[in-house]
């Protein structure tokens, strides 16, 4: 969906740091794409297209999904919920474990944002291993919503992310696939 343009102009943009924070991982660091506001609204525009008239809400990852899910659940003229780590919010909230490559994280959200029957966009920067989107999916269908699309700016191909979120069937969409 994303126009050639746009691609060339992101990659051109997004920097990559081999070995951070530890050895093995190709680092992507998206926060140059702020310092352009014209290419920080294309990509909002691509996003936004992906998802025009599919949801009802969309719930953001912290801290990065923040940065373009608030923006794309404005245009759209959505609710936007946050998906914060665990102990941020304060009670009551829902909650959902996940393992970590050593041991398990947690991600929270305040109860009664998500609702019954809602279409929901789960949106993030960057889809790795895809356990972090996956516990997100989980949170949202116990509230009694459907997950109905996952977008991202970055999908890192060689970590079968996608593999992971299947089971939702819902639409998956990043502008980036390395
Ligand atoms: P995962 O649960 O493995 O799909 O990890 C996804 C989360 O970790 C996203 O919120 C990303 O912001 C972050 N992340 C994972 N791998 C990378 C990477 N290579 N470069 C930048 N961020 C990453």
């Amino acid at each position: 969906m994303a126009s050639q343009e746009l691609i060339k102009k992101l990659e051109e943009t997004i920097e990559n740091f081999p070995d951070f924070p530890i050895p093995g991982i190709q680092f992507k660091d998206i926060s140059p794409v702020f310092l352009d506001p014209k290419l920080y609204e294309d990509v909002i525009a691509d996003l936004v297209a992906f998802s025009k008239g599919k949801v009802d809400a969309v719930c953001g990852i912290e801290s990065r999904g923040y940065l373009f899910g608030i923006a794309i659940a404005v245009a759209l003229e959505v609710p936007f919920i946050l998906i914060r780590k665990k102990g941020k919010l304060p009670p009551p909230i829902v909650s959902e474990k996940y393992d970590l490559e050593y041991g398990s994280a947690e991600i929270e959200t305040r109860e009664g944002q998500i609702k019954k029957g809602q279409r929901i966009l789960i949106h993030d920067d960057l889809l790795a291993t895809g356990g972090t989107t996956e516990a997100v999916a989980r949170l949202v269908e116990k509230q009694g919503a459907t997950v109905s699309q996952f977008s991202f700016l970055i999908g890192l191909k060689d970590l079968n992310g996608e593999e992971k979120l299947k089971p939702f069937n819902a639409e998956v969409y990043h502008i980036l696939e390395y």
